[in-house]
């Protein structure tokens, strides 16, 4: 099975305004719209199986409505994690909500929502995933972060959370650091009990064949997943880069979707 662990859409109506502005911050133009039908017309040609849509926000009175959107939109095709903000008053409860909705995850996103993950007021989301509910966090900066600028999800913060709740399930994404690679390396990578993801925007490429290599074997093939950010990046060109590093068939069917889908529970 082909998963991408790492999506983004939205409804149609707020679709093209969210793309705008989205774009605008980042420097390059998306591949594809970010829509449910742009989605799926893009898996199909891309093989993928599955993706994780990840829900996100800009403020905690957003993160009911998104989670309502994002629970309707689950099927064969789309596997939906929660949105999350620090200012929303009951997190836990959100959590459980998604959760008796057949929602298998969460997306925290520490960069957009300026919160630092270690903040004890997100302890008890981390109490409310259990053992079964994945965290997908960003790490890492922005390509855009200025020096000077707040690094909310720097590789050690999102480790110190690892380490306090070690019983959940977390996937690090932007191999544990992006833009950040050397303190992912030192912080992330190899370390047990935390998964990776190969979502790095605009290109995986921009990550040398012998160095992305070296990551993987480093971290264990069988704890990175593929990911994208579709709809700024193809699933079809990030899944060709994989399939072309020199790792074996296992290792490469693991990165691509078996690791995922063991993982989430697919
Ligand atoms: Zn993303």
């Amino acid at each position: 099975m082909r998963v991408d662990v790492h999506t983004h859409v939205w409804p149609d109506r707020i679709a093209e305004t969210v793309m705008d502005s989205m774009t605008k911050d980042l420097g390059f133009a998306a591949i594809s719209t970010n829509t449910v039908d742009g989605i799926k017309a893009h898996m199909r040609i891309s093989g993928v199986d599955k993706s994780v849509v990840l829900g996100v926000v800009d403020r905690p009175d957003q993160v009911k409505r998104a989670n309502d959107w994002l629970i309707s939109i689950q099927d064969d095709m789309l596997v939906p994690f929660g949105a999350l903000h620090p200012g929303l008053d009951d997190k836990a409860g959100e959590v459980r909500r998604l959760r008796e909705n057949g929602i298998k995850g969460i997306k925290l996103h520490p960069m957009m929502n300026s919160f630092y993950p270690d903040d004890p007021r997100m302890f008890p989301v981390y109490e409310e995933l259990g053992e079964d509910m994945v965290l997908e966090i960003h790490s890492g900066r922005y390509p855009t972060t200025k020096p000077g600028d707040t690094i909310f999800a720097a590789p050690e913060r999102i480790m110190n959370v690892v380490r306090q709740f070690p019983q959940m399930k977390v996937i690090a994404l932007h191999l544990g650091g992006l833009y950040m690679l050397d303190e992912a390396e030192r912080e992330v990578i190899g370390q047990g009990n935390v998964l990776v993801d190969t979502t790095w925007p605009p290109s995986l490429r921009e990550i040398a064949s012998e160095t992305l290599t070296a990551i993987i074997n480093k971290h264990g093939s069988h704890k990175v997943c593929f990911g994208t950010d579709f709809p700024l990046v193809s699933q079809v060109d990030e899944s060709d880069y994989i399939a072309s590093l020199p790792l074996s068939d296992k290792d490469k069917d693991g990165i691509l979707g078996e690791n995922a889908r063991a993982f989430i529970g697919l």
